[in-house]
């Protein structure tokens, strides 16, 4: 490829409205273009990139097994009708009508449709397991599209859905696309890391999700010290309280006229944060529920909704709040409510001893609270909480807390789908079975911003050599039009061809500073400089993207540097 005739448009300043590195540096070197608010065109220069991903993505769920195939983005109604989640997927769902007036949505995700494939295909178990991928256009109409396309509502992913008669293949084919992840990630050049995901209804270790770690990310994984233990914040656990001790103050009403936070609490009064407990007030279908945590700590409402009887809980108005508690919000507790009430405590919350909660009455609080002498023990202790860093870990380790941009997802679905959608096939005793499912997610799109984060410098983007636009570039500094300089420049490009390396010829004529500038901002990992001095010596001027200096070599140093 001559840049000559490529279209390559950079810009020197960074754009106002982006936020991120990956963002800022997609848009320097001219990687996308925003059409709408997370909707972006991907010029020349940045498909490269992002068919580079898509290609090692391809050659591993290949290898792994999975068969490729191609389904429509947009999907009629009634397919989505038949699971519920036309209504359950919520506005991140974007509804269509065609000219006749029938509903459509345009594909977040495709396990109604790949049922439906399933369910017209698949006969007998003769057929499984089975493994079908595409990769396609996904639309969720986010609610905060930003970052670029980190977080776009258009977006580029592998999904993949396989099918099993039994949990056992199920099983087996996690494990496979687990490991077929981590063999696409690690070509990708990419530091990353598994952990434990929210797994929805279906619990254990049923979901892993894959996260790119870097600063800049979305979500919080905590990681344990004392084995390789890490999980997403939304179901990360820390290790069981210890015992409560013994009662040795007595209850008593204190003043906290205008204390309201926990932190004003425990500040007025001279005692540990860790020693009040902070009142969520949540209504559910059969009424009022009280969650506590600890003062020093936060509620973590994936943990809070798979309490029993909280699946459908919203916070509490404070009409609710008035008429079941008598009292205004930063005053609540579970002592002295005007109504029966639900308590749900946290773990650490019901290993208390004399704590200070709320006195349902404003500007007081109750200290010296002891479960079971001032109030009845918790109907309900579960783990409702977010970990914090320093945290014990169920291993005994310390839990460590790093931050992560998600880039895939597996999940053991189950029977979930097929049974909504009538999918099965018959057995070994020509039984109907209902079908056991998997799915298997890959931001394409977002692994390209991901990795920039991880990779980049004040000059620019640093591509691992795997999703570079290209490996090598050969820039020409020629003033003089010395025919020499083209030749020898053509000669290396045509070398490194023939050894399939993917090489660009920077023949555009720039002064040298504003070419090495684009070549540096666009990644490229090696570049080579040809110019009459250095035939003259008989040398290139060779520089790696990330070393700091440039050196001279002669052509066989040279190649044997660029083709391994
Ligand atoms: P997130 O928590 O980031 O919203 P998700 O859990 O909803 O993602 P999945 O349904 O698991 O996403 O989709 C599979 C993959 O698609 C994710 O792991 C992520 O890499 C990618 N992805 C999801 N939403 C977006 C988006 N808005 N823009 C770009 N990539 C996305
Ligand atoms: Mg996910």
């Amino acid at each position: 490829m001559r840049l000559s005739r490529f279209h390559l448009r950079t810009t020197k300043e960074t754009p106002a409205d982006a936020e991120i590195v990956s963002h800022q540096l997609m848009l320097r070197a001219g990687m996308v273009r925003k059409l709408a608010s997370g909707l972006y065109t991907w010029s020349p220069l940045g498909l490269r990139v992002l068919r580079k991903v898509e290609a090692v993505v391809r050659e591993e769920m290949n290898r792994a097994g999975a068969i490729e195939l191609l389904m429509p983005t947009i999907q009629p109604r009634e397919l989505w009708e038949e699971t519920g989640r036309w209504q359950k997927f919520g506005p991140q769902l974007l509804k269509i009508r065609d000219r006749k007036e029938a509903e459509f949505c345009y594909s977040p995700t495709a396990e109604e449709a790949i049922t439906d494939f399933a369910r017209q295909e698949l006969a007998s178990y003769k057929q499984l397991p089975v493994n079908f991928y595409q990769i396609q256009t996904k639309f969720r109409d986010e609610i905060r599209p930003r970052f670029g396309v980190m977080r776009a509502r258009e977006f580029l992913m592998k999904d993949a859905y396989s099918f099993h008669l039994g949990d056992e293949g199920l099983v087996a084919e996690y494990n496979n696309m687990h490991a077929a992840y981590t063999r696409i990630f690690t070509r990708l050049g990419l530091d990353f890391r598994a952990v434990l995901a929210d797994s929805g209804a279906i619990g254990g270790d049923a979901s892993q999700e894959f996260h790119v770690l870097a600063d800049s990310g979305e979500d919080a994984i905590a990681f344990s010290t004392g084995s390789d233990y890490a999980a997403n914040l939304e179901t990360a656990q820390a290790a069981l309280p210890a015992a409560r001790i013994a009662a040795s103050e007595a209850m008593r009403k204190v003043d906290t006229p205008t204390q309201k936070t926990c932190e004003e609490v425990a500040a007025l009064l001279g005692i540990e944060l860790a020693r009040t407990a902070k009142s969520i007030a949540v209504m559910t279908g059969a009424g009022f529920v009280l969650a506590l945590v600890r003062g020093d700590h936060t509620v973590n409402e994936i943990k809070l909704g798979k309490v029993e009887g909280l699946a459908d809980y919203r916070m509490a108005t404070e009409a609710e709040i008035l008429e079941h508690l008598g009292s205004e919000p930063g005053f609540l507790g579970p002592i002295n409510a005007k109504k029966t009430i639900r308590v749900v405590a946290d773990r650490e919350v019901a290993a208390l001893a004399d704590f200070v909660v709320g006195a349902n009455e404003a500007g007081f609080h109750i200290a010296g609270v002891n479960w079971g002498r001032d109030l009845p023990e918790p109907e309900t202790v579960a783990d409702l909480r977010n970990v914090v860093a320093g945290d014990r870990a169920q291993d005994g380790g310390e839990l460590r807390i790093v931050r992560g941009i998600e880039v895939g997802h597996v999940f053991q679905l189950g029977r979930k789908y097929a049974e909504a959608m009538g999918a099965t096939v018959l057995d070994e005793n020509g039984k109907a079975t209902v079908l056991s499912m998997g799915c298997y997610g890959i931001g394409v799109s977002r692994i390209v911003a991901a990795a920039i984060e991880q990779n980049h410098d004040a000059a620019g983007i640093i591509w691992p050599e795997p999703m570079a636009p290209w490996t090598v570039a050969i820039c020409t500094i020629n003033p003089k039009g010395d025919a020499a300089v083209n030749e020898a420049a053509q000669q290396l490009f045509d070398t490194l061809q023939a050894a399939g390396i993917d090489a660009v010829l920077d023949d555009r004529g720039l002064r040298p500073g504003q070419m090495f500038a684009d070549i540096e901002l666009i990644g490229i990992p090696h570049r080579v400089v040809i110019s009459e001095r250095g035939l003259a010596a008989g040398t290139f001027e060779y520089r790696a993207r990330r070393a700091s200096e440039a050196e001279n070599l002669g052509r066989e140093e040279l190649l044997a540097k660029l083709i391994r």
